[in-house]
């Protein structure tokens, strides 16, 4: 494959802005989206018709002409100029992590010698960013074909610093996706038509389904300055050794604990900007792990949730920064205690505002509600293992089977209420039935009064819980781009609604009635995805045992799951439901597997490193002072005397010398190992072995490296400890 960089987040723009604190008059509702180019500034800056066209064209009703766009750049120019800005960048989210930005002037030669501010259409549409090392997988050998990226209209521009920023997909001359955007668009037009097709049955007036988006963002903050003197920090983004404080999260103490000043004053800062930039910030606390904090915004369409999130997690490292923090994404930057994820809680609703995943007041809302939910479930149990493909990374296997949320099984938790309902209908139809819960329910399809589902049962460990009116995807990666995970789910579930009209449609013309068509569909379903269903402990060995029997996917080795986008059901769905062709898919798994290998390669170099040029020749300084004090006490004292006060040197000296010895042969094997899986032609094989043989030794070595922080004398260890990195007062 082609040669692939890594690339950091520029966000460039962020570090012009100074901080501002609005003044106690100002409300987020006044400053809210001030950066944006929202639809009351395009109603301002743009001519009546051209704001028209531009409504229909986010409406997803029709497509911008250049015409248009031209009238469009010009409105905006004058917009983003009002703000300062003096540059634009098209902004896109290639198959790394983070985002990508190459900046451009507004100028351009005035044909006399000067220079004009200038911005065209063509510019705002489309532009080709000479972005031959972004990982491909293939797809677009530098010498071929070049990548270009053009304009998501549905997602609007915004300012940041001197720069105005236009959201972009990101593809090929030949026309497969280089980025997360454009599949994740296709999948939202997939689930968008299935739906709408499946809800007219129940609702003739909907036009348009929209899936929603409300992720939860977990951080941990650290002080910059023990930042910077951890290189494992810097280089990977988590730890590589550092024993267990003595105390972390066992009291309890930090969930939903009052926010350190500090902190507090760096969550006001981000939110303030983030406001602005439109990103709608609700909710933040502490997490369950010492510095580990949460930001939850309202939720918001998929597409526009997730570009928010890209833009909120650059913030959030900009911002750390200005308060003498770093802001850690890594899912597991220390051992031992919680790492972080990012709920995606997901549901669909109509343009006519009804939330398909919820429950409703009449007899065809709940119907539709029990429709809605069997045929996620049937898409989550047909690709549960897909699923897990979509979030799995070399960062995100620390939290996946660890016994903190979730498990490497993918199953689907319902609470104690749905789980009755769906098993009633499976049993019985047409008749009422009254089921004893918090609430008394009744539900009697046709008959149904009201369902009222409970909220309050909720199942921490699984991966995949329905909560009330959506389902909440845990298993995300705190650093990931949600799309991933969104494109997986949407077009799976778009799959399974395209499959439930297809059957509803054939019973219908074999003549029987609508109703009864979707009730004998639902009846086989809930029977056919039986297996996805868990209520119970994720985390439990029997469930382990359970799962495999059921035919769930229980891997754990990230570069076998990942073989998950290859398997035919998946191959089948992407074409069926037009997201991906089989190439791309192939193309995007070299990457995940080329991402894998250079991920666990750079730990094992940065560690091996940290081994011998920090902790062994600090270990041996300790040591060497240990055994002169021995050497010493029998010079001045009798030789029984100097033995006893001797005999707690002489075993540390012993073990430091084993510790050391154990980490140096180590060291050694771990570059054996890696020159070996360096060898290896195939992505796919190399991966494998980077996990396999690896990645083990690292973890391996890592305990007798904490078991030397234990005895080495403290004036001396080399890297702040977990005890003084992650107490923020
Ligand atoms: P928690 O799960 O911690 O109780 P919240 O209830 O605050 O969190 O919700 C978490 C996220 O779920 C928020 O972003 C919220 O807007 C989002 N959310 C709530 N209802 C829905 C829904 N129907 N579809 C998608 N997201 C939703
Ligand atoms: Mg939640």
């Amino acid at each position: 494959m082609s040669a692939t960089l890594r690339f950091e987040v520029v966000g460039e723009a962020f570090k012009k802005r100074p901080i501002e604190t609005p003044t106690p008059a100002e409300r987020p509702s006044e400053f809210f989206g001030k950066y944006v180019f929202n639809r009351e500034k395009m109603h301002k800056y743009l001519p009546a018709d051209v704001y028209q066209k531009m409504i229909n064209v986010m409406d997803g009703n029709a497509t911008l002409d250049l015409a248009t766009a031209d009238l469009v750049a010009e409105g905006m120019k004058r917009w983003a100029m009002s703000l300062g800005a003096t540059h634009i960048t098209h902004w896109f989210q290639p198959l790394t992590e983070g985002t990508a930005e190459k900046h451009d002037g507004f100028v351009e030669h005035d044909g006399k010698g000067g220079m004009v501010e200038e911005f065209t259409g063509k510019q705002l549409v489309q532009q080709e960013p000479d972005a031959s090392s972004f990982p491909s997988g293939g797809i677009r050998s530098t010498f071929e074909a070049r990548g270009y990226s053009a304009w998501d209209p549905t997602s609007p521009v915004f300012v940041i610093g001197d720069t105005l920023m236009i959201p972009t997909v990101f593809i090929a001359y030949t026309g497969e996706a280089l980025d997360y955007k454009a599949p994740l668009k296709k999948a939202l037009h997939a689930v968008d038509c299935a739906a709408t097709a499946v809800a007219q049955l129940f609702y003739p007036d909907v036009k348009k389904v929209i899936s929603n988006l409300g992720w939860e963002q977990e951080y941990f903050l650290v002080d910059e300055g023990l930042y910077a003197a951890r290189p494992d920090l810097v280089m990977t983004g988590r730890t590589l050794m550092g024993h267990d404080s003595a105390k972390n999260q066992q009291m309890d103490d930090h969930y939903f604990g009052s926010i350190p000043e500090r902190v507090a004053a760096f969550m006001r800062d981000l939110e303030i900007q983030a406001l602005e930039l439109g990103i709608p910030c609700k909710t933040r606390h502490n997490e369950a792990a010492p510095n580990q904090f949460e930001l939850a915004p309202i939720f918001e369409e998929t597409n526009l949730a997730v570009d928010h999130n890209m833009l909120l997690m650059m913030l959030m490292k900009n911002v750390a920064r200005k308060h003498g923090f770093r802001c850690l994404l890594h899912e597991k930057p220390f051992a031992g205690i919680n790492g972080s994820g990012k709920h995606n809680n997901w549901s669909l609703s109509t343009d006519t505002g009804i939330l398909l995943h919820g429950p409703g007041k009449t007899q065809i809302d709940n119907l539709r509600f029990i429709t809605f939910i069997v045929e996620t479930l049937m898409a989550v149990w047909r690709h549960n293992g897909l699923l897990k493909a979509s979030i799995v990374s070399a960062a995100n296997a620390h939290r996946l089977g660890a016994n903190e949320a979730p498990p490497a099984i993918i199953s689907s938790f319902l609470g104690k209420q749905l789980t009755e309902v769906l098993d009633h209908l499976e049993k019985t139809a047409d008749e009422e039935i009254s089921l004893a819960g918090k609430h008394e329910m009744h539900l009697d399809i046709p008959q149904i009064p009201e369902l009222l589902i409970d909220n309050t049962d909720r199942n921490r460990t699984s991966p995949f819980a329905f909560t009330g009116n959506r389902f909440e995807f845990r298993a995300v990666g705190s650093e990931a781009n949600c799309a991933s995970a969104m494109i997986a789910l949407n077009a799976a579930v778009a799959e399974s609604l395209m499959d439930f009209k297809k059957r509803v449609d054939a019973r219908i013309q074999e003549g029987g009635t609508t109703f009864h068509a979707i009730m004998e569909i639902l009846r086989e379903d809930i029977t056919t995805c039986r297996a996805i269903r868990f209520d119970g402990n994720g985390y439990s060995d029997e469930w382990r045992r359970e799962a495999a029997r059921r035919g769930l996917d229980t891997e754990g080795s990230v570069p076998l799951v990942i073989d998950r986008y290859l398997d035919p059901a998946s191959v089948e769905m992407f074409k069926k439901t037009k997201v991906f062709e089989l190439a791309e898919i192939q193309a995007r798994n070299e990457i995940k597997w080329d991402t894998y290998t250079k991920k666990i390669q750079i730990e094992a170099r940065v560690f091996g490193d940290l081994c011998l040029n920090h902790i062994i020749p600090v270990a041996t300084r300790y040591q060497s002072a240990l055994i002169d004090n021995v050497h010493k006490t029998a010079q001045i004292f009798p030789k029984e005397t100097a033995e006893r006060l001797s005999v707690n040197n002489v075993a540390l000296i012993q073990q430091i010398a084993e510790h050391t010895i154990f980490i140096t042969e180590n060291v050694e094997k771990l570059v054996a190992a890696r020159k070996v899986a360096n060898r290896i032609v195939s992505d796919r094989e190399k991966a494998i072995a980077y996990h396999d043989t690896v990645a083990p030794l690292i973890e391996e070595t890592r305990y007798h490296v904490d078991k030397l922080e234990l005895i080495i004398d403290d004036e001396i260890w080399p890297l702040p400890k977990y005890r003084e990195m992650l107490f923020i007062r």
